[in-house]
């Protein structure tokens, strides 16, 4: 245990010190252990996405680092500690290890190809039991122990994971909010300067105009022979915001990763300064009024705005002054420098000098005006007439003017460019349907290219149901075929002596899978599911077989109750 000394450091978190000298030290730190922990690899940490990288709905809550392209790295436990909850799920964090070590922390890591031998065992059984492959469990703390230093999993590509990587997390064992792993003396590779991409400028109060625009407008900027950056002189009146759009990347690889601070100073003065140093998972949707929803809709692109939106709830904020809006008056002129740092302090600077100048509109307000007008603190209700929407109080962040439209059995929420908090539900009316039909209808989202996707329905009797947050396109579809399962990697009546593993490869055309379960002889078998590839596998390790000649059965169903059956016998001894 003499290892286990912690010994406490002041953070490292010097905020741009350079120019601000000393004057905001000492606001939002805390104490990180950072001898605590060693490394949860044994390779150069590389990284794939960084702690607060702006994500789908949330900002991400570890780092990802590489695996070299590969599966099968052992991950170690950075601290001896207790496993206390092991989770195993098709989507997510795939295979996931939770240790909680006794200075508070708990350390998570996630997409593992499999778990240390003991750890694999424990979960095995539970799965048997439990006839499942997804499982998740919570051992008392002292039941599975783990030491420092010690394999306990490898490294894989398992849940929501779109190439081998291990998530890794650091969490307060007690409020579970996610902290920076970098605060605890990672060591990363960085002497690369942060990247700015884009600047745009907000009109934001009712009369303000940027540039003659009263829309969200891009600003030219370029590169100063200092390596700042300086954007053409925005001539502006009333109150305005800017935004950006940024990356940092490491020493070691060209992975475009989230930025770790963002400062802006108008006229010499903080109005808007946050980082990534933590957050907690209650408030991580609110990412979505960080960003611009609309650009985002639209081309896929996350500008982060250095104003706050009345319904931001983020606690990422270690200064904001004027909600980091900037009131600009006519005849003045202001300063505004922005500053966008990574976690090693590298930083890249861009001013925006601004004269406050009453013109003519040039650009209009980009509003579309509709008969429903959305009032974001009520609860909305709207009959399309066969459908239904209803939109509880504080579904949206924003009142606005939604677009409701309905075509046969195909109805339009608007479209993509607003974020909903919570979940809304659509209804629609089944009852021209027989009951034959109906089963095999289900509510579908159509993406851009109206490719359909399974909603959740919820059937009851002449209504189906779905609840969701995207907002867009979504139609009755029918699915009346069966899925199909084959062999990939044996053949009937084969001698499989040899094999470790059994491979099934399964699909449905529309629903999509829902359930699927093997037995061996009459007997149920584990079968890890790996959606992303279509592939069931079965392990010989998991049973004894007592017999020579096996009979494999597996069934599949889909999302609306097809089913298939595919059996097979093979010989092993
Ligand atoms: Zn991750």
């Amino acid at each position: 245990m003499a290892n286990f000394a912690v010994v406490f450091k002041i953070m490292r978190k010097v905020f741009f010190s350079l120019l601000l000298c000393c004057s905001i030290a000492g606001i939002g730190q805390e104490q990180y252990p950072e001898d605590a922990f060693r490394s949860p690899m044994d390779i150069p940490l590389v990284l794939a996405g960084t702690f607060g990288e702006l994500r789908s709905n949330h900002f991400h809550s570890g780092v990802d680092i590489k695996t070299q392209q590969r599966q099968g790295l052992p991950i170690y436990a950075i601290a001896n500690g207790s496993v206390t909850r092991i989770k195993i799920s098709h989507w997510g964090y795939g295979k996931v290890l939770y240790v909680a070590h006794p200075n508070g922390y708990t350390s998570v890591y996630g997409h593992l190809q499999k778990f240390a031998p003991e750890i694999e065992a424990y979960i095995k059984k539970e799965q048997y039991k439990k006839k499942s492959y997804e499982v998740e469990v919570f051992p008392e703390y002292g039941e599975v122990k783990v030491e420092k230093g010690k394999v306990i999993a490898y490294g894989g590509n398992t849940g929501g994971s779109s190439g081998p990587h291990l998530h890794f997390e650091i969490r307060s064992s007690i409020s579970e909010k996610p902290t920076n792993p970098l605060l605890y003396g990672l060591e990363i590779r960085d002497a690369t300067n942060p990247t700015l991409l884009k600047l745009f400028g907000y009109p934001l109060s009712e009369n303000a105009k940027v540039n003659q625009s009263k829309s969200t407008i891009e600003l030219d900027f370029k590169k100063q022979a200092d390596g700042t950056f300086l954007a053409e002189t925005v001539n502006a009146i009333g109150t305005i915001g800017f935004g950006f759009i940024g990356y940092d990347r490491q020493d070691l690889a060209a992975n475009k990763n989230g930025v770790y601070a963002v400062q802006q100073l108008v006229n010499g003065r903080i109005y808007t300064d946050y980082d990534f140093e933590s957050f907690s998972f209650t408030e991580t949707r609110y990412l979505n009024t960080l960003i611009d929803y609309d650009r985002y809709g639209k081309y896929r692109q996350r500008i982060q705005k250095l104003f706050k939106v009345p319904r931001n709830r983020l606690s990422i904020y270690n200064t904001l002054k004027n909600d980091g809006k900037i009131e600009v008056r006519e005849g003045l002129s202001y300063n505004v420098e922005l500053l966008i740092k990574d976690y090693e302090g590298n930083l890249v600077k861009a001013v925006i000098p601004i004269e406050g100048k009453n013109e003519p509109v040039k650009v209009e307000k980009d509003e579309m005006k509709t008969e429903n007008y959305v009032i974001a603190k009520k609860p909305n209700n709207y009959d399309l007439g066969g459908a239904k929407v209803y939109f509880p109080s504080n579904t949206f962040y924003d009142d606005f003017y939604i677009d409701l439209k309905k075509d046969n059995d195909t109805v339009t929420i608007h479209n993509n460019r607003i974020a909903a908090h919570r979940n809304f539900t659509i209804t629609f009316d089944v009852s021209d349907y027989s009951e034959v039909e109906r089963k095999q209808l289900f509510i579908a989202r159509l993406d851009s290219r109206l490719r359909p996707s399974h909603a959740s329905t919820y059937k009851r009797g002449e209504t189906f149901t779905t609840r969701t947050r995207n907002l867009g396109t979504y139609t009755l579809a029918r699915d009346t075929i069966a899925p199909r399962i084959r062999s990939k990697n044996f053949k009937k009546k084969q001698w499989l002596n040899n094999y470790r593993y059994l491979s099934i490869h399964i699909s449905d055309d529309l629903s999509g899978v829902d359930t699927y379960t093997a037995t061996l002889n009459g007997k149920w078998v584990l079968m890890e599911y790996e959606p992303k590839t279509n592939t069931l596998t079965y392990n010989f390790d998991d049973v004894i077989l007592d017999q020579k000649e096996c009979e494999l059965e597996v069934t599949v169903t889909d999302n609306v109750g097809n089913s298939s059956t595919f059996t097979s016998t093979f010989f092993r001894k």
